[in-house]
């Protein structure tokens, strides 16, 4: 049988298009491997939404290359937000690539594959978390972002079809899916938004965790806390990107809100009865942003005890944005203070994880188990948050009671009670 490997870069959203991608290979009669090396086509999935994240799909490309030369019949697909957002500009180095097609592209795929493959559901694959994507694009249009040009302006999926995929995760034995959108707490196909989504799913798969990602503070669930506090499988967890605090910074990225706002919710996340766990990130060194403007970013982050991680990234001026088009070196922050500035959230970042820690410390836990001596709690998202390490053996996605008896820095160390 002819196999195909999936190679991802990026962030879980990606992951949500692989395993769109991996149904339609499945659909026409291809076995999904992970092992490169005895597979007949690789698709790389690439990302592209700041100068980093190009160079890494650059790189991955050139891999993809010498992994083709290195067998037989091998063939390449290149997918994702690189070709979606940098067009083939004929000047040669793409002959490799037998199929390119942009982020999500399906319908490219399928085509490519030929009539034996009809279906593009989620397919069998024995990770217990999974993403489940209930929009593509973004709206938002923040002046430094590509993403609404990489990927378009925000499509919701209908309830339907994102229950349906629900239902195919839970039969392929998903322990935890997470739910994904460049503007997760946007969607609003079915009445209610994402909240009666949630409130559905959570109600069907009572056995499932459920984890929310990319929720813009704009369009946060105003009934969160809610949800959280009548469903024991909806996590005290909420991945919000705030990006900054000062106003004069948040309208001139385009964010839609204010830092009262961010003031507001965070002040309530913190006050919820039990600890509720907030990811977010920020950038810094963002072209005008003043050391009062920074300040009053550090200061937010360091106030609000609901904050379990945080992650600073330095501002790419990035082509084809709003904030790239004004060029102002006027107002560039120098290389030095960025880096200062990013060190000062990465000590504010070590300071809530040690306070977290002390908090969990000696507490009972639910830990879901991921590999051999490794899970996450309730308050960490997989792979990307800390990880939990366990004192014995439990079977991937099972869910154990543990006592919390230690941390290191975003890590945690339970025991199994
Ligand atoms: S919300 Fe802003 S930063 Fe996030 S994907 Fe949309 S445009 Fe980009």
């Amino acid at each position: 049988m002819r196999k195909a490997c999936i190679h991802t870069l990026g962030c879980p959203k990606n992951e949500a298009d692989s395993d769109s991608f991996a149904a339609c290979l499945a659909a026409a009669g291809w076995l999904i491997t992970d092992d490169p090396g005895s597979a007949d086509l690789l698709l790389l999935n690439t990302c592209a939404f700041i100068s980093p994240a190009v160079d890494e799909s650059l790189e991955a490309m050139e891999q993809a290359v010498e992994w083709k030369a290195s067998g037989t019949g091998r063939r390449i697909v290149l997918a994702g937000c690189l070709p979606g957002r940098f067009a083939d500009d004929g000047s040669g180095g793409l002959e490799d690539f037998d199929l390119i097609i942009g982020p999500a592209d399906t319908r490219g795929l399928l085509s490519y594959l030929g009539p034996s493959a009809g279906a593009s559901r989620p397919i069998l694959e024995n990770r217990h978390f999974r993403y489940l994507k209930v929009s593509e694009g973004c709206s938002n249009n923040c002046s430094y972002c590509t993403i609404p040009l990489i990927r378009g302006p925000r499509r919701d999926r209908t309830a339907e079809e994102i229950l349906l995929d629900a239902d195919t995760l839970a039969v392929q034995g998903a322990a935890e899916i997470g739910l994904v959108g460049q503007d997760t707490g946007a969607w609003s196909s079915g009445e209610g938004g994402v909240s009666r989504l949630l409130e559905v799913l959570s109600g069907r798969y009572p056995g499932t965790w459920f984890r929310l990602y990319y929720v813009h503070p704009s369009h946060m669930l105003p009934d969160f806390l809610d949800l959280v506090r009548n469903h024991r499988n909806i996590m005290p967890y909420i991945d919000m990107p705030i990006q900054h605090f000062s106003d004069r910074i948040l309208s001139r990225m385009g964010r839609g809100y204010t830092g009262r706002d961010l003031e507001r919710m965070f002040s309530e996340f913190d006050r919820f009865e039990t600890p509720l766990a907030v990811r977010t990130t920020v950038i810094a060194g963002y072209p005008g942003e003043t050391e009062t403007d920074f300040q009053m970013l550090e200061d937010f982050l360091a106030r609000h005890s609901c904050i379990r991680t945080v992650a600073a990234f330095p501002y790419w001026p990035e082509e084809g944005t709003r904030e790239f088009e004004r060029k102002d070196p006027g107002e560039t922050v120098q290389d030095g203070t960025v880096q200062s500035r990013l060190s000062r959230i990465g000590d504010v970042a070590d300071l809530h994880y040690l306070q977290w820690g002390d908090l969990l410390e000696e507490m009972e836990l639910d830990v879901m188990a991921d590999s051999p001596g490794l899970g996450h709690t309730v308050f960490d998202a997989p792979e990307v948050d800390g990880a939990c390490s366990l004192d014995r053996y439990v079977a991937p996605g099972t869910v154990v009671r543990c006592r919390i008896i230690g941390s290191l820095g975003p890590d945690l160390i339970a025991e199994v009670v």
